[in-house]
């Protein structure tokens, strides 16, 4: 590993400055075609295979390793937000109303740095590894699906995935067995009432009343009828009937998201939803429209790769601590890729320095600390070398220590 580690760290500041370039020129999910073609070049530059146009705008990069084993996929994202960067740092965002706010910039820089490291060390290495760089992390339907329709995980044995996460301190991983993050869907529901007068409600089918009944209404789903030791939410996060003061609305429309980390209490809720603005409408004389858009599943780690990968951190002298994470209600697509093949996604901490506040995600002030993308790079870079060694068989123990 000390190969590795070296090599990574004499990389470093190209790291920062591939990361700051991308934070500079950030693109919005499906619209990211030149961060595709700065991808793309930077692995035509060194002469390494690799492939555009996969599933949209993803790109993906194969280093052949001299010895026969393991094909290990790396994934990373790299689409920003429709968010303005409010920074006061020389690398702000040059894109009005665009921003990286999730670190994707980051994981683009981690992984490009991680292939030219492993593509340098090619003639010792085992397998094939196989870089997913992927579009549209951030709006659903994501890259992730269409990129794996499009054969990006064909031939692949195991994935391994990290986000920088700016509420952990850097030298953090988190990791976790099962279900990791939540499905997150959108549902929208439209009320037709019967406007009128404000004056005269007795003539009208109150839309509005109807729909704020709703709202209520909707929070018994999670609190009475969902078992308590599962986790769910229903949130309505836009409630719209713009009308005039003493008018009495006609249609009123609310939007929402679930979240959940099982089928059953995913599909059980979309019918629950169903229910109760059936009941709700239905005494108020009202009509409606409901739709109920499934975005990501849920994230659900293997056991044994995430028992690996946490062996696998432990080998990165900078990581200081390795802990079990709480399972999170944000959605990622992610999920796609364990649904078909082995695999774990991670936590590397992230917390910027001398910052009193660690701005959360998608904040416009967000900000990562830029150490913890070396760190990334050698978890993953050591979870990747080792794997060819590593047997998935229940039985057999693992030491990579000794691999
Ligand atoms: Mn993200």
């Amino acid at each position: 590993m000390e190969h590795l580690f070296s090599k990574l760290e004499s990389y470093y500041e190209e790291m920062v400055e591939i990361r700051r370039y991308l934070h500079q020129h950030p693109e919005i999910s499906f619209k990211e075609v030149n961060t595709a073609n700065y991808i793309k070049a930077y692995y035509e530059k060194l002469g390494i295979e690799v492939t555009g146009g996969v599933g949209g705008n993803g790109v993906v990069a194969r280093i052949r390793g001299n010895k026969p084993g393991k094909t290990v996929a790396l994934r990373a994202d790299f689409d920003a937000l429709p968010i303005q960067d409010e920074k006061d740092v020389p690398y702000k965002s040059l894109v009005p109303g665009v921003m990286h706010a999730c670190g994707h910039d980051g994981h683009t820089a981690t992984l490009l740095v991680l292939a030219k490291t492993l593509n340098e060390l090619k003639d010792e290495l085992a397998g094939t590894y196989v870089m997913i760089h992927q579009h549209a992390e951030e709006y659903a339907p994501g890259g992730a699906i269409s990129m794996i329709k499009d054969g990006c995980l064909e031939g692949v044995d195991v994935i391994f995935g990290t986000h920088l996460w700016a509420s952990v301190p850097t030298g953090v991983i988190q990791y976790r067995t099962g279900p990791f993050m939540a499905a997150a869907d959108r549902f929208e529901v439209s009320i037709q009432g019967q406007g009128g007068h404000g004056a005269q409600p007795h003539k009208t089918k109150d839309s509005i009343v109807t729909a704020s009944q709703l709202v209520i209404a909707l929070q018994q789903i999670v609190s009475r009828r969902v078992n308590p030791v599962d986790s769910a939410v229903v949130t309505v996060g836009s409630f719209v009937a713009e009308n005039a003061f003493n008018v009495i609305a006609d249609k009123a429309k609310l939007v929402g998201t679930v979240r959940t980390f099982n089928e059953e209490t995913r599909t059980f809720i979309e019918k629950e939803i169903e229910r109760v603005i059936k009941g709700t409408c239905y005494s108020a004389d009202c009509s409606y429209d409901y739709v109920f858009d499934r975005g990501y599943p849920a994230v659900v780690n293997h056991q044994a790769e995430t028992e690996f990968l946490a062996a696998a951190a432990d080998l990165v002298p900078e990581v200081n601590l390795i802990e079990e994470s709480e399972p999170q209600m944000g959605g990622e697509d992610f999920a796609h890729y364990l649904q078909r093949v082995k695999g774990t996604f991670f936590f590397t901490g992230a917390k910027p320095l001398n910052t009193p506040i660690a701005y959360p995600h998608h904040h416009p002030k967000f900000d990562i600390d830029e150490n913890a993308m070396l760190i990334a790079a050698k978890t993953l870079g050591t979870a990747a070398l080792n794997y060819h060694a590593f047997q998935s068989d229940e039985t057999k123990s693992f030491d990579p220590a000794k691999a």
